[in-house]
């Protein structure tokens, strides 16, 4: 027998093979029994949900020998006509296609005569809403007086497009993305048929794969058995797909709640070089935060969520680590990043900077800000930096270097409103606190300056990073593979431009340097000033500094103060 896809081979043939469309066949059956069917259907849906399949379904249910029934007999001429697609009564247009008006036009004349063998004459239409304008209108006129012999089933995955004429005159069914558990369900079935074995991370990384998508996972497992045999691992799905595995990808998100930024940083390096792709990381760890805000906001929602139970144990300990305003935070920079990153030119880079955003992002709430405001407005406003009674109580409390984004359920008292700790900060901790808001800000702060100021030094300094900040010194590194506008920031007006936004954003007179990084990321940054003096140095920014430097204000008591309470940094100075 010829090979047959698996899609194909194992499309529904019954309203009961149906994955994952309840709401629909249950309409679509109650409607045959009592024999209400209507003279046209819209199915709406994502691709590979079953919409054209359905509409198929439905066709043998009304026009089999003993139809119109909910369960077709599967072996009359007009089933396995259907089935093979060669039946004279259902015909498919496609809508994408050229030829789709002529068909239309032909569909307008023919939909007089009879049906040959079964009950009815049924067109289906995919993708209805690419019809030209002119397929529309023929359309039109048919569909306002269809003979009663003549049924329309549309398929469409954007409705919108759909002319309100069209859609107002049909039932609408709208398809959901099949859940990954039912997909997963039907993958195993699937392969324990096809006597290929298919391990559990496997079977969900091809439906996570799949984003909803039955049809798409059939292929993807179709593509495996060719390409593995009979055994299929997760390592053979993520290779073929680019995807990551799950356990990556629940260590990344407990990195960021953790706040772990070097483990960020290393195992974004490992992913890139293994090829991952990097948009797909992001929608994947904003669809992870998701669930985990669900999973701690709405508990008794959890059997609901989408997940298998490895998952279920890792959103449990993840839990632990965050709050709910964390995670709308993290959801939003994800979001963001994922909306750059069709444009950005250095994906790596972005996925970087965004995922140690997250890693940063802390919020609080109104009330405690006030209430945080007014404990330091007293110990500040009386001039009194003496611990108070609590203070020690708080100091034995914390850890020994609390981490940054310390979330409020779990250690409310590091949110005592008093905390006049204020450990002696050596000259290196604050210079590496600039570097790291340095890079958190790269974007918006230095990079879109700068593309005010020149737009292509800008866009140059996007696939770029900060790599160091010294008292009068920045360093800036470009991936080799961005050589070039590594050149290109060296020309002079560029250059000046970079400079500038540089002091500006520092407050204090610095050299910029750009160089080429070598290896995972690391930089030779070299050890003197001998590379690419800032050009830009005698610029009117770089004449006019400031009283204080940004480290200086990081001695102010009061700065310290309120850096403390409010986990923060300094990322502007205004005078
Ligand atoms: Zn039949």
């Amino acid at each position: 027998m010829a090979y047959e896809v698996l899609a194909r081979k194992w499309r529904p043939q019954q309203f009961a093979d149906v994955v994952g469309q309840n709401h629909v066949t249950q309409t679509l059956q109650n409607a045959i029994t009592a024999n209400r069917i209507a003279h046209a259907y819209l199915f709406v849906g994502p691709r590979g949900t079953g919409k054209t399949s359905l509409a198929r379904l439905f066709a043998k249910a009304l026009n089999c020998k003993t139809g119109p029934t909910i369960t077709p007999c599967d072996v009359c001429d007009s089933c396995r006509e259907i089935t093979a697609g060669t039946s004279l009564d259902v015909q498919e247009i496609d809508g994408a296609s050229n030829n789709s008006v002529e068909q239309v036009r032909e569909l307008r004349d023919n939909v007089k005569f009879a049906p040959t063998h079964g009950k009815y004459k049924i067109y289906i239409i995919d993708e209805v809403h690419m019809l030209s304008t002119a397929a529309f209108n023929a359309l039109l006129k048919t569909l306002e007086e269809p003979p009663a012999h003549v049924k329309f089933f549309f398929a469409t995955t954007e409705a919108h497009k759909v002319l309100p004429t069209i859609v107002s005159r049909c039932q609408r069914f709208d398809l959901r993305r099949i859940p990954v558990a039912l997909i997963i369900e039907r993958l195993n079935l699937i392969a324990s048929e096809e006597k290929v074995s298919l391990d559990s991370d496997a079977a969900l990384a091809i439906a996570r794969g799949a984003e909803g998508g039955l049809r798409d996972a059939e292929s993807a497992l179709d593509q495996l058995i060719a390409f593995r045999g009979e055994t299929i691992a997760e390592a053979d799905v993520l290779a073929v797909f680019g995807l990551v595995s799950r356990q990556t990808l629940e260590l990344l998100a407990t990195a960021i709640l953790k706040g772990n930024v070097g483990e960020i940083v290393r195992t974004i390096a490992e992913l890139d070089s293994a090829g991952k792709d990097m948009q797909r990381l992001v929608l994947e760890l904003l669809d992870h935060f998701r669930t985990l805000l669900v999973y701690l906001c709405v508990p008794e929602a959890a059997p609901t969520l989408d997940v298998i139970a490895p998952q279920v144990e890792s959103l449990k300990q993840q839990a632990q680590l965050a709050d709910p305003d964390r995670l709308m935070r993290i959801a939003e920079v994800l979001s963001q990043a994922e909306d750059r990153m069709r444009y950005s030119l250095s994906r790596r880079t972005l996925v970087e900077t965004s995922l140690i955003r997250c890693a940063r992002a802390t919020t609080v709430s109104v009330d405690d800000l006030m209430k945080r405001l007014e404990a330091l407005s007293q110990s500040v406003g009386g001039g009194a930096m003496v611990p108070s009674p609590t203070s020690a109580r708080v100091e034995a409390v914390r850890e020994p270097s609390p981490p940054a984004y310390a979330p409020r359920a779990q250690a409310p008292v590091s949110r005592a409103p008093v905390s006049p700790v204020s450990k002696p900060s050596p000259a290196p901790a604050s210079v590496k606190s600039e570097l790291d808001v340095l890079t958190v800000q790269w974007r918006d702060q230095i990079v879109e300056r700068v593309k005010r100021e020149v737009a292509l030094a800008g866009v140059a300094l996007l696939d770029a990073k900060p790599l160091l900040v010294e008292q009068n010194r920045v360093v800036i590194g470009f991936d080799p593979q961005f050589a070039r506008k590594l050149e290109q920031i060296k020309i002079p007006t560029y250059h000046a431009a970079v400079h500038k936004i540089m002091v500006q954003f520092l407050k204090r007179p610095v050299n910029v340097e750009c160089v080429l990084m070598t290896g995972e990321g690391s930089a030779d940054v070299p050890a003197d000033h001998t590379v690419d003096k800032g050009a830009g140095a005698n610029s009117r920014a770089g004449s006019a500094p400031h009283s204080k430097t940004r480290q200086d204000w990081h001695q102010e008591p009061v700065v310290r103060k309120t850096l403390e309470f409010f986990n923060g940094s300094i990322v502007d100075i205004r005078e």
